[in-house]
């Protein structure tokens, strides 16, 4: 199989029409065709010799054969059988690449991250890029760092702070474990076929926060029911919680008053240390499992 130039959008746009390749939607299929916006996602992770990469959707092989020749070794994911099956031929087998034909949403995590990787790098597909990412990244043994391209708005909430409009449950998900980085806006004219949408590359850095797990399930099951109900103010959706979070009236202004959370705030703003905060006044008299 011939080696594509995968940054010349004729030689993509060529290799799909000889070979009778149709990018599909549903899976997100942009590929990236601008050397610049591929360095910015490789440099902003941090790659170099010797690393173990895990890359989500390599598509044709342009970030995967960019890794390669920095000298790391890859570990790619794809859900077309059709692009799986060629990346390795394309590519011209290394030793160093991984090609596995899954949908990452349904890998055995457990078993897959216990092997170890460094780094995640991934130009993520749309539909499914923030529980690809969430699921990756929330798990204990997720990589140090992270460096994706997701949709624009999408970033923005990752790396949104307490208070800005695009904050919501994933970036205060996100931000318990990692600081999470807005490296770089690309255009839709770095990818063909072209999105509707721009793109954003953006960095996660671990630094898993010190909650226990007991404290960690509350942080989790509050913020995942107070961003159900964001347009209430803590105090009245709170009195509503059943399950776990069932508290009496005068318990709940207690918990409130002691994590420094007026009644009267509403989800997007709370900081992650004043959600950190409750998730522990919370958990106090919970035991551990
Ligand atoms: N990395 C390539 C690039 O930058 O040109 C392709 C990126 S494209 C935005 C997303 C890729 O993810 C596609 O190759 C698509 O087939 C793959 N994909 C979509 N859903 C997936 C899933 N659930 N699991 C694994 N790969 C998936």
């Amino acid at each position: 199989m011939d080696i594509i130039n995968l940054t010349s959008p004729t030689q993509v746009k060529s290799w799909c029409i000889e070979n009778g390749f149709h990018p599909n939607r549903t899976l997100g299929q942009n590929f990236l065709i601008d050397r610049n916006a591929l360095d910015a996602i490789i440099d902003g992770a941090g790659v170099v010799a010797g690393m173990r990469v895990l890359e989500i959707g390599p598509g044709l092989g342009v970030l995967t054969q960019a890794m390669l020749e920095r000298g790391a070794s890859v570990v790619t994911v794809e859900k077309d059988k059709r692009l799986a099956a060629r990346l390795h031929e394309a590519l011209g087998a290394p030793d160093a690449l991984e090609v596995i034909e899954a949908d990452a949403l349904k890998l055995d995590l457990d078993e897959f991250l216990a092997q170890g990787f460094d780094a995640c790098v991934s130009n993520l597909p749309y539909s499914v890029g923030t529980r690809i990412l969430l699921d990756l990244a929330l798990h204990a043994d997720a990589p140090a760092v992270t460096a994706v391209l997701v949709q624009r708005e999408v970033a923005e909430r990752f790396a949104a702070d307490a208070g800005e409009s695009a904050r919501g449950q994933a970036g205060v998900w996100l931000q318990l474990d990692y600081t999470v980085r807005i490296v770089r806006h690309v255009g839709a004219t770095c990818f063909w076929p072209r999105p509707e949408v721009g793109s954003t590359v953006v960095r996660l850095d671990k630094s898993r926060s010190q909650l226990s797990e007991i404290q960690r399930e509350y942080f989790f099951e509050l913020t995942r029911y107070a961003f159900m109900h964001r347009r209430k103010q803590m105090g009245a959706s709170l009195r509503k919680a059943t399950g776990n979070l069932e508290r009496t009236d005068a318990e709940l202004a207690e918990l409130l008053c002691q994590a420094g959370i007026a009644p009267a705030t509403r989800a997007e703003q709370i900081s992650n240390a004043g959600w950190q905060a409750l998730a522990q006044v919370y958990a106090v008299g919970k035991s551990e499992e």
